[in-house]
């Protein structure tokens, strides 16, 4: 492995970067082209909606300069049928490159070594687990949804200078300034679905969407934990309707609001309950799996943030504090517990901490996960 093999393979991850949120139920993957110059031929990254694939497209752009020259892809390309119903790892065969740089091998069974070995049968030279941890964060999604049948989950919480969430009153109350909560819509963007509880949208009203200038179009799906179903058909979220809105409830009883519900545009969704009666949070993501989605922003209030973090089924954590306090009707977070059961429980480790004007955004991730992104590779 070179420098500049790390740096192309920094490129391509950008690429597949940018493209999170747009590509469920398929990866986000990122594809540079490269001359033995070093003179870089053509990018790909994954299309909205999932295809084609991010190699097929750099090939494509690439034509016949893709022979001889080395491409980078940020996960080992599928070995069951791509692009255009031939399997990436055929396009590149295909296309004769020298060699492939490969960030990760894809756990997926249908792949999972196989597209490796059939560009080495075809006497590319392959070398991988180039920035393999970076990759590794940057596919957790679908690499959880592959080996745990559930999404990856980032938990975003945004507090006052006292640590407490600010509570709503009908509508939000933004607890931090401009250019921080435009961060968090930028975080929105970057997943396939944005969950909350019902009390949430009893106490907020949200409409859950990404309000960043030419982004509305790239809001995620809006998802609500509402057992009993009763949020009322006419909250905000229902007003807009560009992105869907599932409401997951217990399929162990009738809701009489189903109707009004689905006239809003609401999808329900039912999910088992557990022995106590209560949606179970690993339930409700494995549903929110087998729909495609691969990558989750829980937004929910204490409960629901407590309840992922119990079930031990946050990745990251997201957390912007505010100068101002929440004040005397602030809410602890994680109900009884702080901050502290994400800032100082050992299990997260910062990865960044930034300012945005007197706001201060950190950004955790979960020791765990970060090792079984690595295992995979
Ligand atoms: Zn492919």
């Amino acid at each position: 492995m070179s420098a500049s093999d790390e740096d192309h393979m920094a490129q391509a991850l950008q690429l597949a970067r940018r493209g999170l949120g747009l590509t469920w139920p398929n990866p986000s993957v990122g594809s540079l082209v490269v001359a033995p110059s070093g003179e870089i031929i053509a990018r790909g990254g994954t299309a909205p909606g999932g295809r084609p694939h991010a190699e097929a497209i750099a090939l494509e752009r690439a034509g016949d300069r893709a022979r001889g020259a080395t491409i980078y892809i940020t996960l080992e390309p599928c070995a069951h049928a791509g692009g255009r119903g031939v399997a990436c790892a055929d396009i590149i065969a295909a296309a004769r490159p020298a060699r492939a740089v490969i960030a990760l091998r894809d756990p997926d069974p249908r792949t999972a070594g196989s597209g490796i070995e059939r560009l080495e049968a075809a006497g590319i030279k392959v070398e991988e687990g180039v920035l393999a941890e970076e990759a590794g964060a940057v596919a957790l999604g679908h690499i959880l949804h592959v080996t745990e049948e559930r999404p990856a989950v980032t938990l975003k919480l945004a507090v006052g200078a006292d640590g407490l969430m600010p509570k709503g009153k009908g509508a939000p109350v933004w607890i931090t300034g401009p250019d921080a909560r435009a961060h968090g819509h930028l975080l929105r963007a970057r997943n396939d679905a944005i969950l909350v509880g019902r009390g949430t949208v009893l106490a907020d009203n949200p409409t859950l969407t990404c309000r960043l200038p030419g982004m509305s179009c790239r809001s995620p799906v809006r998802v609500v934990l509402d057992r009993r179903l009763r949020t009322p058909p006419e909250a905000r979220l229902f007003d807009d309707l560009m992105v869907p809105v599932w409401l997951i409830c217990s399929s162990d009883e009738e809701h009489p609001t189903t109707d009004a519900l689905q006239d809003r545009g609401a999808e329900i969704v039912p999910v088992p309950v557990d022995a106590h009666g209560m949606l179970g949070v690993r339930d409700a993501l494995e549903t929110l799996a087998s729909r495609g989605i691969t990558r989750v922003l829980v937004e929910g209030g204490p409960q629901v943030a407590r309840a992922f973090l119990d079930a031990d089924l946050v990745d990251e954590a997201v957390i912007y504090q505010g100068a101002k306090p929440a004040g005397a009707d602030g809410l602890m977070p994680f109900v009884s517990e702080g901050l502290d059961r994400v800032t100082s429980s050992g299990h997260f480790m910062q990865l960044e901490a930034r300012a945005f004007g007197p706001d201060r955004m950190t950004w955790w991730r979960r020791i765990r996960r970060c090792s079984l992104a690595l295992s995979a590779a």
